[in-house]
């Protein structure tokens, strides 16, 4: 019986290795087809300022609008995309996005002084970035590039070392995001000289309820300000949490709190008419 049973699991887990490869294989045609057809879009979700809770930004976040699966969140795509070498396509059509949708916003009156785009790894480690970058009218300060702290872990360290400089002297601003998920030591990052730490939801979220995980996000903020770099909250989730973050010298936010990432046509509404409300 015992036999069986083991070589009925064994069949169990084959059946699904083997419709998982299939359907890896159909997600990964239907990508490069969405990038031909134009599927894929930025979406926006705005950060504000924790002293005044101005809006003073946005981050880009993509989306993919599935001919037949509706909107779909880059948990669904973004892991195959890499596998497949697409995913520095997704980047830089989400910036190019970012551009043109600024240059609505300028046409329309509406101020946003600040976009960030997540950068991948083999975005950032790609010899041709910063030809493409040269191709592009970017304002000093007006994009910034959100890179994680585990690209700076892998082999490759050089080029991307040489791009991040280039990257600043062309008047991009780099933040380090999602600060705490990874192993690298927040004085070694900040010898990246970022524009701005973004400390991960993960540490962000106990803040409230406990003391412990308070004065550690405290000291991340202490120790960034000492060096001029500017932090955001992530996952900012309830008014209580703003408030904290705020007292903490926390200087922006982003979450739920305020908003969900919104389509450009949510976004530029809620952005020209102010209406942004901290929910509780
Ligand atoms: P991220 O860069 O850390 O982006 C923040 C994620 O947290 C977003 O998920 C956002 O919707 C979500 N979020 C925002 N506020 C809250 C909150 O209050 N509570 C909770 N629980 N979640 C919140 P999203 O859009 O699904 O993106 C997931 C990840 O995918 C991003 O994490 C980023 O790592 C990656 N990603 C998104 N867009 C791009 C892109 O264009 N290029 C690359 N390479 N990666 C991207
Ligand atoms: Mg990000
Ligand atoms: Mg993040
Ligand atoms: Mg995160």
């Amino acid at each position: 019986r015992a036999k069986s049973q083991g070589r009925n699991r064994y069949q169990f887990f084959n059946h699904n290795l083997q419709a998982d490869i299939i359907n890896n294989k159909r997600l990964a045609d239907e990508i490069l087809s969405g990038i031909e057809n134009g599927e894929f879009t930025a979406w926006y979700q705005p950060q504000f300022s924790a002293r005044t809770n101005e809006l003073i930004g946005a981050e880009a976040l993509v989306r993919w609008n599935h001919p037949s699966r509706g909107l779909l969140t880059p948990d669904k795509f973004l892991k195959i995309a890499d596998e497949i070498n697409v995913v520095q396509t997704l980047d830089r059509l989400v910036l190019d996005a970012v551009l043109r949708d600024k240059m609505r916003w300028a046409a329309l009156g509406i101020s946003i002084p600040k976009v960030s785009v997540n950068v991948s790894a083999r975005r950032l480690h790609d010899e041709s970035l910063i030809d493409s970058l040269l191709n592009l009218y970017i304002r000093p300060g007006e994009i910034s590039f959100e890179l994680v702290e585990s690209i700076f872990l892998d082999e490759s360290e050089d080029i991307a070392a040489h791009n991040l400089d280039r990257i600043k002297s062309l008047g991009i601003d780099i933040e380090i995001d999602d600060f705490g998920t990874g192993h690298t030591s927040i004085v070694s990052l900040l010898k990246l000289k970022p524009k701005r730490l973004k400390i991960d939801r993960q540490l962000v979220q106990p803040i409230v309820n406990s003391p412990q995980e308070r004065t550690l996000v405290s000291s991340i903020i202490d120790i960034a300000r000492s060096l001029g770099v500017e932090t955001v909250a992530e996952g900012v989730e309830s008014a209580a949490h703003a408030a904290l973050l705020h007292e903490l010298g926390c200087d922006l936010l982003q979450g739920y709190a305020f908003s969900p990432p919104l389509s450009y046509t949510d976004f530029t509404t809620a952005a020209a008419g102010q209406t942004w409300r901290l929910a509780s």
